[in-house]
This record gives structure tokens, sequence and C-alpha cells, in this order.
């Protein structure tokens, strides 16, 4: 009996520890789900709710009531990733407990019944009980990817954007480019698409940039893509490449008379002043376009096309646009060609100098010579100073030829001085581009080494860069005047300056473009020209001097209007240093000296 009270009391000790047990279980249970960071729902077959955890609650924006009740009281519509609406059959419950198969890792973006959009990647899992294949309920697991996701698009939006204007950058435009031009057409049809690429390039930026500071630069860079952005169309991609340089990617344009219209709306927008800090800016554009197929197959060869068209442009004058021609093309290559070449030219010996003689107006008689650059290459021939200096100037090679010319010239103008008469000149042609920190050093030295006296030294500038900016280039003429070497302008009249203007700078002598020595003596406009051009130069103390002549009676006429000097192929064409010794042997025997054309001189051109 005793022993059958103490089982009975032991049977019952035992079932209150395994309800203790089985507690403590289900406590644990309940503390892990209620703690996962996961959302849990259990949902049964019809939709109904049947447990879910408080991560979930929080993720569905709901309470503990939800359980029993549809879970479409809390989830209106879910999205695919693509933002299509995921169908009744394509939802993960629904597959899972048609197939009795988990689905793991779907991302979706879940509609609340608030509207708000909530993103979710989850596992659904079927509840199975043992014996059954197809399940009653499914378990499933979710996390809130909201923040991750954000986090992708803002890089992805950065990844793509330029960070100052927030318009795409080049990444992105070549990507949508590379996207045009797939094999199969954009829309894998297989015909063409119709694109062109718009290279837009400020004018006059760097000068608002370096002047008014970067914050100014910046600001005007936004207000220039605020612009550009207003006259792009919906399917047109905008972006900026560079510094001030913007590219539009034109799609579906199948005729020239929408790019035009475009490239004139963007040129009109640029010319409206810009307001930036209670200052107006004034800027313009130059625009390059290319077209896909016929420009280019591949983005970087539009693009490089198109930039090469708006070089064209600015070369044309700056505030227009270009298109990228077959002609444009086989100009460029001739210029790369030329640059290539040019860069083996100094080391290869195949420049050489010719001299073309100046003489004086009234008497004839010999002042000096011109220097004049000559370039033999084996493959190129003779060409041109005035096609290869351009080339050598932008290709950074001018400061180098520009030194061996100084060297060369004042070498052989001292020699003369020692040889043949000690009263000629040597005038050199400077290029814009050597104007910088060094340039009167240089000339020194060349005048050092070469023995040549500053005064007999004459250099030709360029109005263009008289006009250029006179912070700058004032002080370094007043400087190289003080060397006392003659400063010259070349090719007087085609720059636009204006005399008043010339007043500032020390100058010695104006040269008389030949355009307007060619209009003597008929021509009424030259004769005003010239005219003007001599009065106001001697007014202001400096000599003139008429170039090109080519015609006794301009020569004659040039003579009776007091103008000093006269250089041109009726006295001789340059030609190399000893034909031009020879000429001016015989100019001094030939007495008295003659007004016009030389009788018995050769000058043909010669090298060297
Ligand atoms: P420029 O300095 O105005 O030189 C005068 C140009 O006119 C020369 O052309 C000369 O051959 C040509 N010329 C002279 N008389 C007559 C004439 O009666 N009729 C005609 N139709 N032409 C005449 P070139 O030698 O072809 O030089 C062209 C330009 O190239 C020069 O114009 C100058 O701007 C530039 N250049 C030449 N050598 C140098 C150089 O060493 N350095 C730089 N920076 N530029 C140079
Ligand atoms: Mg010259
Ligand atoms: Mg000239």
């Amino acid at each position: 009996m005793l022993r059958d009270i103490s089982r009975s009391v032991g049977l019952a000790v035992h079932q209150d520890a395994m309800a203790q047990r089985l507690a403590n279980s289900e406590e644990h249970h309940r503390l892990v789900v209620d703690h996962l960071i996961e959302g849990i729902v259990v949902q049964s077959r019809e939709g109904v709710v049947l447990a879910c955890n408080p991560s979930a609650q929080r993720m569905l924006r709901t309470g503990p009531q939800i359980v029993g009740r549809s879970i479409r009281t809390v989830m209106v519509r879910a999205f695919h990733e693509d933002g299509s609406p995921v169908t009744e059959d394509e939802r993960p419950t629904n597959q899972v407990l048609a197939t009795g198969k988990p689905m793991l890792g779907v991302t979706l973006a879940i509609e609340l019944v608030s509207g708000e959009v909530i993103w979710v990647t989850e596992n659904v899992v079927p509840i199975l009980k043992p014996g059954q294949s197809k399940p009653d309920s499914v378990l499933i697991s979710f996390t809130d990817i909201g923040p991750v996701r954000e986090a992708q698009c803002q890089l992805k939006f950065l990844a793509t954007r330029d960070s100052l204007t927030g318009l795409y950058n080049r990444a992105y435009l070549t990507e949508r480019m590379n996207s045009l031009f797939a094999p199969g057409g954009p829309d894998g049809k297989g015909e063409l698409a119709s694109v062109a690429v718009l290279f837009v390039d400020l004018d006059g930026f760097k000068k608002v940039n370096d002047t008014a500071g970067h914050e100014a630069g910046d600001a005007l860079l936004k207000s220039v893509a605020g612009r550009l952005a207003g006259c792009v169309g919906p399917d047109d991609s905008l972006a900026r490449v560079g510094g001030d340089e913007f590219v539009i990617v034109v799609s579906a344009c199948d005729c020239n008379e929408r790019l035009i219209a475009l490239a004139r709306h963007i040129l009109d927008e640029i010319a409206v002043p810009f307001a930036v800090a209670d200052n107006e800016y004034y800027l313009g554009a130059s625009i390059g376009i290319s077209r896909f197929p016929d420009d280019g197959q591949d983005a970087p060869t539009l693009m490089r096309n198109a930039d090469s068209a708006m070089y064209h442009a600015k070369q044309r004058g700056r505030n227009n646009f270009q298109f990228f021609t077959a002609e444009l093309n086989q100009q460029l290559q001739r210029r790369f060609l030329i640059e290539q070449s040019l860069r083996r030219a100094l080391a290869g010996n195949e420049l050489s100098l010719v001299y073309q003689p100046i003489v004086d107006s009234q008497d004839g008689r010999t002042i000096g010579a011109e220097a004049l650059l000559r370039w033999y290459n084996s493959e190129l021939g003779n060409v041109s100073p005035a096609e290869f200096i351009p080339v050598a100037e932008d290709a950074g090679l001018i400061a180098e030829i520009g030194e061996w010319v100084l060297a060369h010239a004042c070498e052989q103008a001292a020699r003369w001085r020692r040889t043949l008469a000690p009263e000629l000149i040597v005038a050199v042609n400077l290029s814009p581009r050597q104007f910088n920190d060094g340039l009167v050093e240089r000339i020194r030295r060349c005048l050092d080494q070469s023995g040549l006296e500053p005064a007999a030294l004459e250099l030709e500038i360029t109005e263009r860069l008289l006009m250029s900016d006179s912070d700058t280039v004032l002080p370094m003429l007043l400087a190289l005047s003080a060397t006392g070497v003659r400063i010259s302008v070349d090719d007087f009249g085609t720059g636009y300056s204006s005399l008043s203007y010339l007043k500032r700078f020390p100058l010695h002598n104006l040269k008389i473009d030949r355009s307007f020595v060619a209009g003597l003596p008929d021509h009424r406009d030259s004769i005003a020209i010239t005219q003007a051009v001599v009065a106001m130069a001697h007014s202001l103390g400096m000599n003139v001097t008429a170039e090109g002549v080519e015609t006794p009676e301009q020569a004659a006429f040039l003579r009776s209007i007091d103008c000093d000097k006269q250089q041109g192929y009726l006295y001789s064409r340059p030609v190399g240093a000893s034909a031009y010794a020879r000429w001016r042997m015989r100019m001094r025997q030939q007495s008295p000296e003659p007004r016009g054309a030389l009788s018995g001189v050769t000058t043909r051109p010669e090298r060297g």
C-alpha cells in the first residue's frame, strides 16, 4: 500500500516535472520567436494568419489582432523587383501550398493597407504534418530590406551622376549608348537606332572660372546644366563629361533638322546672360554633332568625332555648331599625321628658314629680312607654315620650334651684319603660345649667344595676342621692349583691333595685311584703310610695312601715301640665306636702286 502511494506520488512528481519542462521549452521557443529580427507569419491555405511574431507585426504595421484574420487585411498587393505586379499564381505562399516545396530568398515589394510600400526578402516553407504530402499551412519568414535597397539605389544614382550638376556622367552615357547600339537594335528587333551625339563645350567659361573663382564657376555650371536640361527631350540623355563639356545623346532622330533645331535652341539659351551672385556672365557654346551609324558605330568613336566637330566649330569662330563630315575626318587625319611627323622634324633636321627682303619704300634700300619657317618631310613633302604652325601650337611643340627659329635667325642676322651689311635687321614671327614666363629670358639668351644687337631684331606678334589678355601681355611686351628689340604687329587689320587700343602697347611697327594691299591702287576701301593706317600709325610714332606687294602700281601708291617699308613678291619671294646674300649684293650694285621688280634676280624660293 505504502509502495502504491509512494509510486503514485512519484508519478505525480514526475508529471509535474514534465509539465514544467514543457512549459520551460515553450517559453524558450516563444522567447526565440519573439526576439527574432525576422518577421514570422504562419498562414493557412485560406490565407488566415495562424501565428505571427512581434517583428512581423512591426513590419506589417499591425498588432496581435491580426491572428485569426486574413493576411489581406494588412497586405494589399505585391510587386516584383522590376515593378510588375505579382499575380495570384506567382505568390510564393500559393506556389508553396501548391507544390509543397519551399521557396527561398524571394524579393518583393509589398503594398500595405496604409498605401506604404515595404521591400522584403522572404523564405516560404510548407508545414507538413506526418504523412501529408500537401501542406495546409506555410511559414513565412521575411526581412525588411528597405534600408539596404535605399543605400543601393543611392550608390547606383551616385555612380551614374555628376556630383556637381546632378546630370548623368560619362560612365552612364557610355552604358546608355552601348544599349542603343546593341547588335539587334535598342529593342532587339534588328532595326538600327537613329542616334546622334551632341558635344557641347562652353566658350568663355575658363575666363569666368579663373577671374571670378571656382564657386562662381560651379554655380554657373549648374545654371548651364539647368538650361541644357530644358532643351532636351524626355528620351534624350544629358551628361556632363568634363569641366565645361556636356554631351547629349539624342535617340530616335531620323532627320538633321531636329538636330539643327536643338543645336540652335542650345546656342540661344546659353547666349542669355547668367546671373550669379549679383554678377552677369556672358557665355557661348560650340557644338559638334556626330550620327550613328554613319559617323561611328560605338560610343567612343561617336564621342571622339562629335568632339572633333566641336573643335572645328570653335575654330570657325565659336558659338556655332558643326556636323562631323567625311571631309572633316580627312582634315583630322592629315592634322594627326602632321602632328606625328612634326614631333620628329627638329631632330630629323627637316626645318629650315627662308628670308624675304624688306625694303625701304622711298629709296628701295634693303632694310632687312623676315625669317619664314619651312618644313620638308619625306612623306608629306613641303608643308606650309600656315598649315603646320597651328598644329605645332595645339600640340605644344611651338615653344621648341620657335626657339629654334629665333636662335637660327639671330645667328644668321649677326653673320650678315658682320659680312654683308651692318644695318640689316631680321624680323621673326612669334606665336601667341610663345608668350609665357620664360620668353624674355629666351630672347636675351638668343641675342647673347649670337651677338646680335637687340635693335636688329624685330619680333612680329599677332593682333590676336594683343586682344587676348592685356593684363599679362602688356608687362611682357614692356619687358621685351626694355631689352631693346623692336615689336611689330603682323597682318594688321585682320584682328579688328582699333588703333587707339594699340596705343597702350610699346609697339614700333605695323604690318598692313596683304589682303588690303591686294586691293591697291584701285579699290576704294583698300585705299581708305591703308591711308588711315599709315596716317594714324605715324601719329602714334609707329612705322608701317606693307605686306604682299606684287605690282609696281601697288609699290608706287604705297610710296605716295608715305608707307615706310614694303615686302612682297615684287621685290623677292622668300629665299634661302645664301640666295638672300647674293640678292643683297646684286641690289647694291644696281644704282640708283630700282623702285619695282628687280631685274635679273632669282626670286624662286629655295631651301636652307
Ligand atoms: P606672315 O608672317 O604674314 O608672312 C608673310 C607670308 O606672306 C609668307 O607666307 C610669305 O611667303 C607670304 N608672302 C610674302 N610676299 C607675298 C606676296 O607678294 N604675295 C603673296 N601672295 N604672299 C606673299 P608663308 O611663308 O607661307 O608664311 C605664312 C605664315 O606662317 C606667316 O605669315 C606667319 O604667320 C607664319 N609663320 C611663318 N614662319 C613662322 C615662324 O617661324 N613662326 C611663327 N610663329 N609663324 C610663322
Ligand atoms: Mg610675319
Ligand atoms: Mg603677315
